[in-house]
């Protein structure tokens, strides 16, 4: 190994690992960029926040210079409803492909900006695919707009972003993607995969601290947005126009998470890139679903649907289990796991991404063994029902 490479390191001062999809666990060095006071208006900030810009572009390899990315103040939300309000015309429609949490959070927000949408509602964590947005689309022309979640990350599952896309754009309508949990893992590289414009924030697959996120977005749509905006805060060309003409925010950034964030994205450049990084998180996905296998726990999703972000695992049907005291187990041992969010069966979820390796899954799936023996559960297989609900996904 090289100096450069990235090194996985122990959580700092006996910290758990965040076995969840952000806030995760940063590395060393990330924290650490934020021990210093910056002036927003200085010219050393104004340089981080250009080099984050450049950084983040050259990611989904715009070689025409198309697009451009705007970084916004607030968690992730704030930026989907910023992308959402700037980029979706007041009096357009837009098709929403929802199978969890956040693309019901994406209807939630249609409605209050007011704005007209459809919602193709698959449930839990089925995908959305081509063949039913074409049939959605050609049913209603009005459909000016389509937006797709990447990652859902309430199940875990990779929604099809390329056949989405394409089947978007042969009828004629422009397509938004929420890729908060995967940007920086999963390749969205604009010649392969056409949008206008995505979203993701600091504190997920670059490995940053929770403080804001960023649009990426084509300048034609960020010209087109200028007075679209219901709001002061979250107007995207506002900020855009501003930080191109004065290279500061608007509003008082986070600083020291802009800091950290540019460290995060050095050490992400040092792994690989994208690819780097998303051949360590499915590692990570692969150690970790073959570990649970072998206890007898199931996944949620068949094998062509999970995502090297996280999995959902269904809970055993052993009547010594019990979720808190499992997450409890887990804790003591060093893991924070996260609950699942499904309707229909009760489910936990383990996210792959942070500063982890296979090493470290392989300790997680051990903790997952010793947690199950002091409660007593022999075998982690699920209920039957679980395995039934699965069922529908092949079909
Ligand atoms: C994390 C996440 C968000 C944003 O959540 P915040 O809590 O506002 O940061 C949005 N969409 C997806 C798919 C996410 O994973």
């Amino acid at each position: 190994m090289s100096d450069t490479a990235p090194k996985i390191a122990p959580p700092h001062l006996g910290e758990p690992y965040l076995l969840t999809p952000g806030p995760l666990t940063t590395s060393y060095a990330v924290k650490q960029a934020m021990l210093r006071d910056w002036g927003s208006w200085d010219g050393d900030f104004r340089a981080v926040t250009a080099e984050m810009r450049k950084m983040l572009l050259e990611m989904i390899n715009d070689t025409k210079g198309e697009f451009d990315c705007v970084p916004m103040q607030g968690s992730g939300t704030f930026s989907v409803e910023a992308m959402l309000a700037s980029f979706t015309p007041r009096d357009g429609k837009v098709l929403v492909l929802s199978n969890g949490a956040y693309g019901k959070r994406i209807a939630q927000t249609l409605d209050y900006l007011n704005r007209d949408h459809v919602v193709i509602d698959k449930g839990d964590y089925m995908p959305p695919r081509g063949e039913e947005v074409t049939a959605a689309l050609r049913a209603d022309p009005a459909i000016s707009h389509v937006v797709v979640v990447h990652c859902e990350t309430s199940s875990g599952i990779l929604n099809p972003v390329a056949e989405i896309s394409q089947a978007v754009y042969a009828e004629g309508r422009k397509l938004l993607i929420d890729s908060m949990s995967a940007f920086g893992a999963i390749p969205l590289g604009v010649s392969e995969i056409r949008y206008e414009a995505m979203v993701s924030s600091a504190n997920k697959c670059i490995e940053g601290v929770p403080g804001f996120g960023f649009v990426i977005a084509r300048k034609d749509e960020l010209q087109a947005a200028k007075g679209r905006s219901h709001s002061l805060s979250l107007d995207l060309h506002a900020q855009w126009a501003h930080m191109n003409k004065t290279g500061q925010w608007r509003f008082t950034p986070p600083t020291h998470v802009v800091v950290a964030f540019l460290e995060a994205l050095k050490a992400h450049r040092a792994e690989g890139g994208v690819a780097g990084r998303g051949a360590r998180y499915a590692d990570n996905r692969d150690v970790l679903v073959e570990g649970m296998r072998g206890l007898g726990f199931e996944t949620l999703l068949k094998d062509r649907w999970l995502s090297p972000i996280i999995v959902t695992f269904f809970n055993p049907a052993h009547k010594s289990f019990d979720f808190n005291s499992f997450y409890e187990a887990m804790k003591r041992k060093g893991f924070i796991i996260y609950p699942g969010k499904l309707t229909v069966v009760d489910s936990f979820r383990i996210g792959c991404i942070g500063q982890m390796d296979a090493d470290v899954m392989r300790q997680v799936v051990q903790a997952a063994k010793d947690s199950l023996n002091e409660m007593g559960v022999p075998d982690a297989a699920p209920p039957e029902q679980a395995l039934i609900e699965r069922a529908r996904l092949a079909a």
